[in-house]
């Protein structure tokens, strides 16, 4: 897929600008083709070399970029080169898709099999059993704990749970 196809699915710009953040989302936006160096990238697009460093290292520590490092004879400098590679993306995308597919079962579990209790002075929820170790009341400002529904809460996990089995094509 070409690196433009990638970067107009919305899943991805998301995905992206989670990464980088929007100071570096310049730099991840417009991959270029081939090597291109930190200087360039900052003069080309305006940012500050700093941000533009940054943003290469979000994606290199994630696999999506590449870089190797000339040493210019005369002065001893360094200079990066670096590489974009988004052919990873899906591939990341898609593991990111699945820690959050465990971690949204385990959480429905969770709030399936507990009572909850709730201070509606402090907004703070309590499981049963701390509700009951402190006589269903408040611990820190005395008002009587009530009886929270999560149905809604629960309902919504497994409406998103199943949306992702869907969409990775996982069997429940
Ligand atoms: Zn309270």
């Amino acid at each position: 897929m070409a690196f433009e196809d990638l970067l107009e699915d919305p899943v991805i710009q998301k995905y992206l600008h989670e990464l980088v953040g929007p100071t570096g989302m310049p730099v991840a936006a417009a991959p270029p083709d081939g090597e291109v160096t930190d200087e360039e990238l900052a003069q080309e697009l305006g940012l500050e070399l700093n941000d533009v460093r940054r943003a290469l290292f979000i994606l290199y520590e994630n696999d999506l970029a590449s870089y190797r490092r000339l040493r210019d004879e005369d002065s001893g400098w360094l200079t990066y080169l670096w590489t974009f590679e988004y052919e990873k993306i899906p591939e990341n995308l898609q593991e990111e898709m699945y820690r959050l597919l465990d971690a949204l079962e385990e959480r429905e579990e969770y709030e399936r099999l507990h009572e909850f209790y709730l201070c509606d002075i402090c907004s703070i929820r309590f499981e049963f059993s701390e509700a009951m170790d402190c006589g269903f009341e408040c611990p820190e400002c005395g008002s009587p704990l009530s009886s929270m529904e999560n149905d809604h809460l629960v309902e919504a996990m497994i409406t998103r749970i199943d949306e992702l089995q869907a969409e990775l094509n996982v069997n429940p």
